[in-house]
């Protein structure tokens, strides 16, 4: 799969959040049908029926977990906090502000954080990376 970019990725992200969270609600909703189901069969005694929407419920509720778990794990990946790493200077140039994900420069020393990186954007000596950008966005908020 060819890589769109970050931005794209990014909202990507944020529809397949959205498609989790509507499958979460819709099985949520099937459950419940599925237990109203559940209370009428076992009141009218009818047990063969009873045993197959049991099975359907047991079904359901995994099935919700599962949702459930991917719902977290985008929402978590949605509030990460996004990181900055600096390029140590060299011989001949300066030092270089990049965000968390560049390729251009693989962080050796670790990553800062936005207040950091808010520091660095503003000083003089330090250069922010021309491919990544990281000046864009970071004074927002
Ligand atoms: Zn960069």
């Amino acid at each position: 799969m060819p890589d769109p970019g970050g931005e794209i990725r990014e909202t990507s992200e944020l529809s397949l959040l959205e498609k989790n969270s509507a499958l979460e609600e819709w099985l949520r909703w099937q459950l419940g049908q599925v237990q109203k189901r559940v209370r009428d069969l076992r009141q009218a005694s009818e047990l063969s029926l009873l045993e197959k929407n049991l099975a359907l419920e047991e079904w359901l509720r995994w099935q919700l977990g599962q949702v459930q778990k991917r719902v977290r794990d985008l929402e978590e990946q949605k509030h990460a906090a996004p990181r900055w790493k600096i390029q140590q200077k060299t011989e001949t140039a300066p030092p270089v502000l990049h965000r968390g994900d560049c390729e251009l420069y693989e962080a050796r020393l670790g990553y800062i954080d936005r207040e950091y990186a808010l520091v660095a954007v503003t000083m003089p000596d330090i250069r922010s990376c021309e491919a990544c950008r990281p000046d864009i966005g970071l004074s927002q908020e």
